[in-house]
This record gives C-alpha cells, structure tokens and sequence, in this order.
C-alpha cells in the first residue's frame, strides 16, 4: 500500500517551493513567503536556513524599516552572483551565450554574428569560445547548475538532437553533445526549439506571468510557436509539437524548404515579406527592418507587402486561437515588427477567421523579455532541475 510522502520528501519539495519563489519574484519577506507557501514561520525559518547553507539564498534585514512597532521580516533573496546557469541561443543570424545568475540575472554576455548556412562543426567552436572567455570572468566559489540552448529548429526531446534546422541546412546534429565536452561532463546540458524557450521565459517571469494558456509566435526565415496550454508545455510526443510554419494555407502557395508547398511560414517569413516588397535579392533582419521603415515613410510598395503579410498573420493567429483558446498570443522575433506595423490587418483578420467565444479574451502582446528571452529562457531550463531538488542538484 502506497502511503503519503515522507518527511523528508516534504521538505525537498518545500524547499524547491522556497527557492523557486524567490528565484522569479526576487527578494522576499519572511512574512510573504509564510503567506505565499502556506507554511507555518518556523518552517520557513529551517528551509531558509537550509538553503542559506547551501549557499543558494542570502537573508538581511531589509534596509527600509518600518514605522510600526517590532522586529521586521528578514528578506529572502537568490544568490544571484554566486549561483549561475550557462544558456545559449543559435538563432538564424546570431549566436548568443551568457552567464545568467538565480534570479533571472545576466551577469554575463556575448553576441556573435551566424552567417546563414553556417554548419553545426563551425558553430559550436564560436560558442565554445565565448563559453571561454566568459569563464575566465567567473569568480571562486560559484555554482554552476547546467546549460540550456535554444536552437531555431526541430529538437528531439530525450536527448537534445536538433533534427531539423531547414535554414541552416542541419539535420540531426548533436549540438548539445558537442557543447557538453566543451562544458565538462558534470554540467547538464538541456536543448529546446527556440520558440518553445521564448515561450517558457515568457510564462515564468515575463509578459505571459500567471496566464496558463499562451502562444509565442516565432519568426524570423522560418515560424514556430511555443504553446502553453493549461499552463504546460505543449511538446507533442517526441518535441517537435508547434511547429505552426509548417501549416499549409495556401495549396497553390510557394514552395517551403520543408519540402511542402504554401506553409504559413511561406507566407509571414522573412522571404515572403522581402518578395512583396519588391526585393528578393535582400536577407536578414536588417532588410526586414528596412521595409517596415520604408512602409513607415510612405513608401507604397513596402505598405502594400506589410498589409498582405500583415493579412497573413492574422488569418494563421485566427486559426491557432480556434484551436489553442490562448489568453495571449505574444509575437516575436521578427513577428514582433510584423505585429507592429500591421496591428490593424492582424486583428482584423483573426477577427473575421476566429469563432467568437475563442477571441473574446485573447490579448495580442510583444515580449517583455525582448531580445533575451531566449537565454533567459534557456537558463531557466537549466534551472529547473535545481529547483525541483536544490539540495541535490546543487
Ligand atoms: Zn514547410
């Protein structure tokens, strides 16, 4: 007969409970934490002190006193310097690797340009090499809890191996095990499809916070979504659930490099909108950029391709609402700028393609992480198993 959990069961949880909360809400009170957690004041004591000793909180006393009578609350907050994460970000043209503290802080961080089509044997030395430079600046005596990476691709989830990246032309390359050996192989290496990290940063400590049913759309050459349904990650069977891109919209449509023909990302990617605007010779975000601006200043050939992209948008942002009922939908990457300068055409399609009842509470956002949410994202994968048993794991 199976009998409730131990003791000692109770406390690893609460323990993961404490650190969790002051890993995304920052420094907390005693008090608060009593009421948050449902613990007694006690308790809240010996699983602070536990975690103090292991060196992943700090406590003070906070700096403002209060005019009330009585001790005040001693404040709970992460040992952000001390305790780090590695995460990296493989997106279409850039690589990213940082140092992100407990807490969600970047302590450290480089940016490095990716030629298109630069292959899975030349990228992992250019990370490896920030991850080196990165560590000469660690300190003595700081923990390190894993890696997370973020790849624009298809990524299998029981080992990591990114199956699929059309734009970069990789298939079945295993970048996580290449960057372990870089890491040393007592450091965890995690790898997730780039929108599925944005979207799990995004829910843990950014624009989606407390909401459980969220999309975060993707785009750059190619679309994805990372979807958060019931307030869990919708992964599929072996990962590769979301990818959105791949939808097929318009059977008479341009082919994809998925082989198919008239996916959506066909019609919203960065190619689509470049052709509509009369110039197919450009690539890259700054080209995308330019014709958003072009739009902006009147040019009538960037307005027109924005509207028609714009349409596009909504008419597949209309579909995942039927299907998905999200309480947000967050564009990113290039989607943010799509979103931006086709706010009108976005919503009114989605509204003409939504069945009411899904729409009516669907709020449209852009990220509040921006541009870090994938290696924020990716720390808090990496993350993660600290905080599911932070005695252990640290
Ligand atoms: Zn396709």
């Amino acid at each position: 007969m199976r009998t409730g959990p131990s003791q000692e069961e109770i406390r690893r949880q609460n323990l993961g409970a404490l650190l969790r909360h002051v890993h995304l809400r920052g420094a907390t009170s005693r008090a608060e934490l009593t009421t948050a957690l449902g613990l007694n004041r006690s308790t809240i004591g010996a699983l602070t002190a536990d975690l103090a000793s292991a060196g992943l909180v700090s406590e003070a006393i906070p700096k403002q006193r209060g005019r009330g009578a009585g001790r005040p609350s001693l404040v709970v907050r992460p040992e952000s310097a001390r305790v780090h994460a590695w995460a990296f970000s493989i997106e279409v043209d850039r690589l990213q690797a940082a140092r992100i503290g407990l807490g969600g802080v970047v302590l450290d961080r480089r940016e490095l340009g990716r030629p298109r089509g630069l292959v899975a044997a030349e990228t992992a030395p250019l990370l490896a090499g920030a991850l080196k430079e990165m560590r000469r600046a660690v300190p003595p005596g700081t923990i390190g809890v894993g890696a997370g990476i973020a790849v624009c691709g298809m990524v299998r989830r029981e080992d990591g191996l990114v199956r699929l990246s059309p734009h970069a032309g990789w298939v079945n390359e295993p970048i996580g095990a290449t960057l372990a050996t870089e890491l040393g192989a007592d450091t965890p290496v995690v790898v997730a499809n780039v929108a599925d990290v944005c979207a799990f940063a995004e829910h843990a400590r950014g624009a989606a916070a407390g909401c459980d049913n969220v999309i975060y759309l993707y785009g750059d050459v190619g679309v994805g979504a990372g979807i958060i349904a019931g307030g869990r990650q919708l992964t599929g069977h072996g990962g590769y659930g979301g990818e959105v891109g791949h939808m097929v919209v318009n059977r008479h449509g341009s082919p994809c490099e998925c082989g198919s023909r008239g996916c959506w990302e066909t019609e919203i990617g960065e190619y689509a909108l470049l052709k509509a605007a009369d110039r197919p010779e450009a690539f890259g975000r700054e080209a995308v950029l330019a014709v958003f601006d072009a739009a902006d200043r009147g040019d009538a050939r960037a307005q027109t391709a924005v509207r028609q992209v714009g349409d596009w948008l909504g008419f597949g942002v209309g579909n995942l609402v039927n299907l998905f009922n999200p309480e947000m939908v967050i564009f990113g990457g290039t989607m943010r700028d799509l979103y931006l300068a086709a706010a009108a055409q976005v919503r009114s399609r989605l509204n003409s393609v939504a069945l009411s009842a899904c729409l009516e509470h669907v709020r449209l956002r852009t990220p509040q992480l921006g541009n870090d949410a994938a290696l924020i994202g990716a720390a808090e994968l990496a993350f993660e198993r600290l905080l599911a048993d932070p005695l252990d794991a640290s």
